[in-house]
This record gives C-alpha cells, sequence and structure tokens, in this order.
C-alpha cells in the first residue's frame, strides 16, 4: 500500500474515536466518516507498516446505518460532530457498546454480570420532523476570525487543526447562536473592530460564548478579547439587548498565547454577570467561568439516575433503634457549582461536596442559598487531598474511629479518580458508591480497582448526553460487599 493509492474497503468496524474500520488484503485503514456496511472508496492519506489512514472520497454502497443527508452540511469538516451521518439508533448501539467493551477489557467485568447490571443506554428523544436530536446545546464557544477574502467569520474549528469553518448555525446549538453571531460581526465591521490573530498574538476579539437557559430562556453573551475594551462597546450592548431574552453581556480578558479559551477577569458591559437556569426543581446561577452540562435535558435524566443509584430513599425508612430517623450522609466529589449536590441534597442528611475551581465553590454556595438548602457544605481543593486529609483528621479528633459516609458520589474529569481517593473512598465504608464518568475507559480502570476492594456493581446505565459526537456519559451504581 502506498500514499495516494485509491481502494476500495468494506468497513467492518468502527474505531473509538468513530472512525471506519477496513482491511484490504490484510492491510487495516481506519477511515474517517466511514460507516460499518458501507463500501467506499478511499485514497491512502498515511501508511504504517500494519495500518494506514485513508480518506473517504465516495460511499459506494451506503450502509443501512448511514443517513440519507446530513443535517448539517459542514459535518464532514467540522470537528465537532463525528457520528452526524450515522442513524440516531445506530450512534446509541456504538456508544452503548463501547462502554461494555471498556469495562470488560479494561476493568475485566465478567460478561455476565454486565448482561445482568447493564440497562439500556438513554437515549434522546428526537427533535421534532428530525429523524435524531439537534439543538440540545444550552453553550457555545465560536472563534472569531478572518477568511482569505479578509471577511470576518465566526464558526467552528476543522477536526485537529485551528482552521476555522464559518458557520454561525451549529444544528448542535440553539438557533439564537445565528442572530448574535450576526450581529456581533455586523458592529465588527462598521466599527472596525479587529480580529484577533492567533499566530500573530495580534488582535482584538477571540472568542464569542453563548449561554442559554433552556427553562428560563435567559441568554447570556461574552466576548472573549485580547485587550481590556471593545471600541462603542457600548452600542453593542445596545444592539445585541434587543434580542428577546438577553440577559448578560460580558467581557472576558484574554491576553495570554494560549489555547485556553476563557481568561480569569469578567467585566460586565451591560445586565447581570450570570444567567439563571433549572435542572429539575433546582435553579443554578451560571456565570461566564463556571462548569455547567451542556445538555439539560439529558443532565435531568442523568442526575435521576445518580439519585437512583444513591439509594437515599433507602433511608428515608431507616428508623434506628431509638425510633430517630437515620439521614444519610453524602460527599459529592469534583461537584463543579454543586449540581449533582444540590440533587441530592433534597433527599440526604447532610451533603459534602469538594471542587477544585474556587469559583465553582462560590458559585455552589450561592446556588445552596438561592434554593434554601442548608444541609449542603462545600469544600475547595482537590479530591485527592480533601478527602483523605479529613479522614485521617477525624480519627484523630475522634480517638482513632474512622470517618464514614452512606453514599460518595464522583464526577471525574476524564482522567478518572486517583488511586489515594479510591482508596480512602473504601476506607469510608460507605454502603454506595456512585460513579458519574465522562470517559468509559478510565471509568473501568477505577472500576477495577473499586471492586477488588469490596464493591460490586449494582447497576450501569450510559446516557447520551452528547448525539453526533462519540462521547458518552455512564452512570455506575456500586453496593458495599458484606462478607
Ligand atoms: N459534578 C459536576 C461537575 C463535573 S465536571 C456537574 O455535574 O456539574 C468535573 C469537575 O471536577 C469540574 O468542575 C472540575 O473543575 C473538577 N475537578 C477537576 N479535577 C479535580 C480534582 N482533582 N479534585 C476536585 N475537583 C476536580
Amino acid at each position: 500500500m502506498n500514499k495516494n493509492d485509491i481502494v476500495q474497503v468494506k468497513i467492518e468496524d468502527i474505531g473509538v474515536n468513530g472512525e471506519g474500520i477496513g482491511k484490504v488484503d490484510g492491510y487495516t485503514l481506519f477511515i474517517k466518516d466511514g460507516i460499518i456496511g458501507d463500501v467506499v472508496e478511499a485514497k491512502l492519506m498515511k501508511t504504517k507498516k500494519n495500518y494506514g489512514y485513508a480518506r473517504l472520497m465516495k460511499v459506494l454502497q451506503p450502509s443501512d446505518d448511514r443517513v440519507k443527508e446530513p443535517v448539517c452540511a459542514m459535518a464532514r469538516k467540522c470537528g465537532g460532530c463525528q457520528l452526524q451521518e450515522m442513524r440516531y439508533k445506530s450512534q446509541l448501539a456504538f456508544k452503548e457498546k463501547k462502554v461494555r467493551g471498556n469495562l470488560m477489557r479494561i476493568g475485566e467485568v465478567p460478561e455476565e454480570l454486565l448482561d445482568q447490571v447493564m440497562e439500556p443506554i438513554v437515549g434522546m428523544e428526537e427533535t421534532e420532523g428530525l429523524d435524531a436530536p439537534y439543538h440540545y446545546r444550552n453553550k457555545a464557544q465560536f472563534p472569531i476570525g478572518m477568511d482569505k477574502e479578509g471577511n470576518i467569520v465566526a464558526g467552528f474549528y476543522a477536526g485537529r487543526t485551528h482552521s476555522i469553518i464559518p458557520n454561525t448555525d451549529c444544528v448542535l446549538g440553539v438557533s439564537v447562536n445565528e442572530d448574535i453571531l450576526t450581529c456581533v460581526i455586523h458592529f465588527m465591521k462598521e466599527y472596525h473592530v479587529p480580529v484577533y490573530d492567533e499566530t500573530a498574538h495580534k488582535g482584538l476579539v477571540r472568542h464569542v460564548l453563548i449561554r442559554y437557559g433552556f427553562t428560563t430562556k435567559e441568554i447570556m453573551v461574552c466576548l472573549v478579547i485580547n485587550g481590556e475594551k471593545v471600541p462603542h462597546q457600548e452600542v453593542l450592548a445596545e444592539r445585541l439587548r434587543k434580542i428577546p431574552g438577553m440577559t448578560s453581556i460580558t467581557l472576558s480578558i484574554n491576553k495570554e498565547k494560549t489555547n485556553v479559551i476563557m481568561g480569569n477577569e469578567i467585566k460586565l458591559i451591560w445586565g447581570q454577570s450570570f444567567i439563571t437556569d433549572y435542572i429539575g426543581n433546582v435553579k443554578y446561577q451560571i456565570s461566564p467561568l463556571s462548569f455547567y452540562q451542556v445538555n439539560p435535558v439529558q443532565t435531568e435524566k442523568l442526575y435521576n439516575l445518580a439519585l437512583e443509584y444513591a439509594g437515599l430513599s433507602d433511608y428515608a425508612e431507616d428508623v434506628s433503634a431509638a425510633g430517630v430517623r437515620q439521614k444519610p450522609v453524602v460527599w459529592d466529589l469534583y461537584c463543579g457549582i454543586g449540581t449533582i449536590s444540590l440533587f441530592l441534597a433534597q433527599k440526604a442528611g447532610q451533603v459534602y461536596g469538594v471542587e477544585i475551581v474556587p469559583q465553582a465553590i462560590e458559585d455552589a454556595k450561592n446556588n445552596a442559598r438561592i434554593n434554601r438548602i442548608r444541609n449542603a457544605e462545600f469544600y475547595v481543593g482537590k479530591a485527592e487531598e480533601v478527602l483523605p486529609k479529613y479522614y485521617e483528621d477525624y480519627a484523630k479528633e475522634h480517638g482513632g474511629q474512622k470517618a464514614h459516609a452512606d453514599v460518595i458520589v464522583v464526577d471525574p474529569p476524564r482522567k478518572g479518580c486517583e488511586e489515594t481517593l479510591l482508596q480512602t473512598m473504601v476506607d469510608m465504608e460507605p454502603e454506595r458508591i456512585v460513579y458519574v464518568s465522562c470517559d468509559s475507559a478510565t471509568l473501568a480502570r477505577d472500576m477495577k480497582f473499586l471492586r477488588g476492594n469490596g464493591y460490586e456493581i449494582e447497576r450501569v446505565r450510559a446516557v447520551d448526553q452528547f448525539p453526533h459526537t462519540v462521547h458518552t456519559e455512564c452512570v455506575v451504581g456500586m453496593q458495599r460487599k458484606h462478607i
């Protein structure tokens, strides 16, 4: 096989990043956008000894899993979606299989156990009139740049690069994004506001962040700039506030030469510095810098599952010998702005939340206050430091007695939990551990540790928070083995 060869391949498998996999004379090819069952014509782009990468040139025979036409014309070029050309049902099957495969291979969870405990993936309802869910994201960050003709453009990065694919109407986002971007771009043209040039580290406007409260319909616009202010920003604010629902217009100052989008300083130019939204009946104030789940509809389903797996209602019936109800003590590690903590607090005796970002903890405390939730306390720090320290200090202060928790919930970033944390969790002997994960490979690794240290999986369920991408969330409920 040589570079630039054109081959015919049948796609037989799918890789973890959604790429199609096929073989030509025993030589494995990875073909982006190829779907299992397709017969395609592909051009070899890069060859290694045992495998190569090819570009899909033409679909000769489409798979049954392939949609006729992707809804977004940019679907193949843009780095945002990886599976848009696959039928939604097949996307869900792929995600469920990926979670299951990782749990078996990396986590060494027996297949028979998974057959018993794994529930079907929770998919999202289709958008009316379409055959898959779209417009589910409440947040979008559009890079601003210049095209070859010198026009100001907003859009998304092409896969693995920083070249901007102009697209103000992403089908995963809300439709108001387009009105906002058009308004910003017109304003920039009219007042000759420079775009930021990443390579030269010059110019002003880097990104536009938009957030939308699905329940409240409140809108936030934040311009990320390489400077202190935007010339004539009052005119921009005057125009943007005419968009119904506009609640917050801010600037984020980012003068660093970095890939990190947001700067740490936020300046208010109109309205208030946050928007409010609900998940279930809990209200959250969201500022430009705080982490907030991007798909509120699926998040509610995910949190309800976490709550169910935590088994908190079991305790409501649990009356102690003295006739006093024992309300459970719950830890929520990696709590962000307290989203899961406040959900749990409605059923728990006491909730302790731990999170590394100080601003998020400020938000968490505030969110507890505005919901009149008084049984949640929050700590800033690394989960793998805060919990072990709490455990040690408790023993010192209580004559060697062990700190106990009834339920521990974790929702770590992609890299999963550190072993020191998992060990302390096990030492605290909670009746249940609920693990919410956005990366099933690290989830599986951590499952191996927890299963080897006295816990067994009771229930597992993937939740599709990100239709058309390869990502999936997963929640696992574990129970302590009483030996
Ligand atoms: N449970 C929250 C947030 C989950 S995202 C929600 O559902 O909204 C993961 C969170 O972990 C982020 O807020 C991130 O800032 C935080 N984080 C990352 N590393 C951490 C660590 N070592 N200790 C505690 N929190 C951490």
